[in-house]
């Protein structure tokens, strides 16, 4: 995700369509690593930070970058800096942007089917159209 997209970033993630694909978490922290940035909406820090054991202030000072009121993590070459050898270090306080992955707007199709999916993640297995599309 790039910041040019910045701006879309609240309103994709609700993606209630019904996803013609099969989607089950590996856990294998790939989509962690991936270069990007990760989103936290003010409900998102409250959320982590809670998790986390620390103030949403302290929590945003020690995880977080900003611009204006927008905060997020910008996800390096060392993948994203809450992810630790066990997983998602706030695994039950997640961002949505995090916890909707992969069900976001721009990779589900009208009719469900995953699109310009250009990542690797090992939990999703794509069922064929027959399967997908029944009559
Ligand atoms: S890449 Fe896919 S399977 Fe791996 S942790 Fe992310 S969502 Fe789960
Ligand atoms: S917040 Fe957690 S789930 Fe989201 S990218 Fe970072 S380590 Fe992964």
């Amino acid at each position: 995700m790039s910041l040019k997209n910045l701006r879309h970033v609240f309103k994709r993630f609700n993606a209630q369509k019904t996803a013609r694909f099969s989607f089950s978490c590996k856990r294998c922290g790939q989509c962690c690593r991936d270069r990007g940035f990760v989103y936290f909406t003010k409900d998102d820090i409250r959320r982590a930070s809670k998790v986390i054991g620390m103030k949403e202030k302290e929590f945003a000072g020690t995880y977080l970058t900003h611009r204006g009121n927008r905060f997020f993590i910008k996800v390096g070459d060392n993948g994203c800096s809450l992810l630790t050898e066990n997983g998602c270090r706030i695994q039950n306080g997640k961002p949505v942007q995090c916890s909707s992955f992969p069900y976001w707007d721009e990779y589900i199709g009208v009719n469900g089917e995953l699109v310009n999916f250009d990542r690797e993640c090992p939990g999703i297995t794509k069922v064929n159209d027959d399967e997908s599309h029944p009559k």
